[in-house]
């Protein structure tokens, strides 16, 4: 079945974790042997050819760049433009896989359709096929000025998520508080201008609040669980899916261990005995649907290598390309044929058409 997936930070590993990704996963990782300086070496499962195996020919892909004031323990550039600059070998990495045929950039209705059409010929081989991707950014503290957000727009950047970790220079994000402030605002109306889509993923509450309030263009949650099942502030509240719902978004779910698993420590835990699995996912999934009486609001935003590895995933996937375990699983938990595709494309799908009508 075809997949989209809502958020991969795959130039972060290309140009950060000197990944080669039209490699496959196992050629990766074996050039990682011996490496210690992350700790998911020699763990990834993401690479375009998995992609292409798991029929994944859409993706959300991320630009990622953080910058931390002298107070900010958390790792960052020093400076908005060095956080800038680091956005633009990022946009480089995937222009060079678009020229090389690995990938190619969506930004709009007709792009996006007609990329479909292709992805899903079965005239001709999907080897060689170039994965879709719509290009994203996670934490804004990389957007200089506004008019710099502009060009980003001119660029093919479509959805922003104005928060990441800690506080930022829009939005206070996870384990951050407090208010987005005016220049969070500023930068919630120029998106809307721009009808650039944001991602509500990451933003602190108060944040995620105001958010809500004062954008009033599409909004989705990229790669989010849920906090009734596993308590902490990066995972939304019931109030916060039902609000969500209201807007009619789709929220991702994340395949990251520790959001999906109570209990997990970092670094100590281990998927299988966690009994991380694939299916606790649709516990999250499940959670959603009851709120909202239907399966229209889920799809898949996995973060697979969003800075963790093998090591902090479901013990059933070895790469990506086991997001087609998903289907199987689903229909034993209760889900029809419609919810299926919903979920694993149809549901994102129809975001994308409505918010680029
Ligand atoms: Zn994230």
């Amino acid at each position: 079945m075809f997949i989209i997936d809502a958020h991969l930070d795959l130039s972060m590993n290309a140009l950060e974790w000197n990944r080669d990704l039209r490699k496959p996963v196992k050629d990766i990782n074996e050039r990682e042997l011996g490496l210690s300086d992350k700790p998911d070496r020699g763990k990834a499962v993401v690479s375009l050819p998995e992609l292409r195996k798991g029929n994944i020919g859409l993706v959300v892909a991320t630009q990622i760049a953080r910058f931390v004031a002298e107070d900010n323990p958390l790792r960052g550039w020093h400076s908005p433009e060095q956080a800038w600059a680091q956005t633009q070998g990022q946009l480089a990495w995937y222009r060079t896989m678009e020229e090389e045929g690995e990938m190619k950039q969506i930004t709009n209705r007709l792009s996006l359709e007609e990329h479909l059409i292709h992805w899903n010929d079965p005239t001709s081989a999907i080897n060689t096929k170039p994965v879709g991707y719509i290009l994203s950014l996670e934490g804004a503290d990389s957007i200089i000025t506004l008019k710099h957000l502009e060009r980003a727009y001119q660029y093919g950047l479509r959805a922003v998520g104005p928060a990441h970790y800690g506080p930022g220079r829009y939005a206070p994000g996870t384990d951050a508080m407090g208010s987005m402030g005016k220049k969070g605002k500023e930068l919630l109306k120029e998106m809307e201008r721009l009808s650039i889509i944001l991602d509500a993923t990451h933003l602190c509450d108060e944040s995620f609040w105001e958010a809500l309030k004062w954008f009033q263009g599409s909004v989705w949650a990229s790669h989010n669980n849920v906090r009734t099942l596993v308590e902490h502030n990066r995972q939304f509240s019931d109030d916060q899916i039902k609000a969500l719902i209201e807007r009619d978004a789709v929220i991702g779910g994340a395949l990251d261990a520790w959001m999906m698993v109570p209990g997990w420590i970092r670094g100590k835990s281990d998927p299988r005995t966690m009994n991380c699995s694939l299916d606790k996912l649709i516990d999250h999934y499940d959670h959603i649907c009851q709120i909202a009486g239907n399966s229209l609001h889920i799809g898949i935003g996995s973060d697979l290598d969003g800075a963790f590895g093998k090591e902090q995933c479901p013990f059933d996937l070895e790469t990506i390309a086991d997001l087609q375990k998903l289907p199987v699983l689903l229909k034993k938990r209760g889900y029809n044929d419609e919810d299926i595709e919903n979920i694993l494309w149809g549901n994102w799908l129809r975001f994308l058409k409505k918010a680029w009508k």
